[in-house]
């Protein structure tokens, strides 16, 4: 991939691999652009509650200097972007950019994977069953995430998805088509998805998409350094879109400066 925006660290628990090698491997693969984007500590959560997929915020310091260093001595071979992958959770929004906000961090990207406030609806988003009452929420969550204007793109827009025949949902999920198109960000086509086969991306939101022109944006999801070289998935999004009759394929997002 020439650029990539969507990769991720073992600080949040479920990735493996040194930053090193994630650089290594997306060198070898021809990548202009390497963005990291783990997931972003969140300020506020109540006392002993632990959130198990992310950096805590005492990692935060330690993420930015070390990927500020690795930008600096590689800069001759590949640009290093430092972001990270964040929910909308209203109740921790401003307290979670404050805790971000003396870092120089490039972007944010939006992934909603737990729904509320997140330890008061543990269920995860990328399994729980797109029911009226689940799209809704997601999709209101996600819509309101979108319109802050703070985010580059929507990581996995299908995490949830409307199922074939149902009318409602599509028309439910539509509105994240308008607000991508509105706020002019790009959906995410997400090779970690394909590549453990899950049950997203679908050709029904991508179709969706289309028939909004909405801009569409390829994200590694990297959570190990192999698939940040992996042509043959990378190939097959492309079929997949085509299919899907998308045309509007970006691979640039807004950086914060
Ligand atoms: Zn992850
Ligand atoms: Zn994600």
């Amino acid at each position: 991939m020439l650029y990539n925006y969507h990769t991720h660290t073992t600080r949040c628990r479920h990735a493996k691999d040194s930053e090193r090698q994630y650089i290594e491997t997306a060198i070898k693969a021809g990548t202009k652009v390497l963005g990291f984007s783990d997931h972003v500590p969140v300020a506020g959560f109540p006392e002993g509650y632990y959130s198990g997929f992310r950096m805590t915020p005492e990692e935060l310091p330690d993420y930015v200097e070390t990927l500020k260093a690795l930008k600096k001595e590689y800069k001759q071979q590949i640009e290093i972007l430092i972001g990270f992958e964040m929910e909308y959770y209203p109740a921790y929004f401003e307290e979670t950019l404050q805790l971000l906000a003396p870092y120089d961090y490039d972007y944010l990207i939006l992934g909603q994977h737990r729904l509320h406030r997140e330890w008061d609806d543990l269920e995860q988003v990328c399994t729980m069953a797109p029911t009226p009452l689940r799209l809704t929420q997601y999709v209101e969550q996600v819509v309101e995430g979108m319109k802050t204007g703070v985010f580059s793109y929507l990581a996995h827009p299908d995490m949830l998805c409307f199922e074939e025949g149902d009318e409602d949902g599509r028309r439910l999920m539509e509105k994240i088509c308008i607000t991508a198109n509105e706020m002019n960000m790009p959906l995410e086509y997400n090779l970690l998805g394909a590549r453990a086969k899950r049950r997203y991306p679908t050709e029904r939101f991508f179709r969706l998409a289309a028939e909004h022109n909405c801009s569409i944006i390829l994200g590694c999801d990297a959570h190990s350094a192999k698939p940040l070289f992996d042509p043959k998935t990378e190939q097959e999004a492309y079929e997949f879109l085509a299919r899907c009759g998308v045309t509007n394929i970006t691979d640039q997002i807004r950086l914060r400066k």
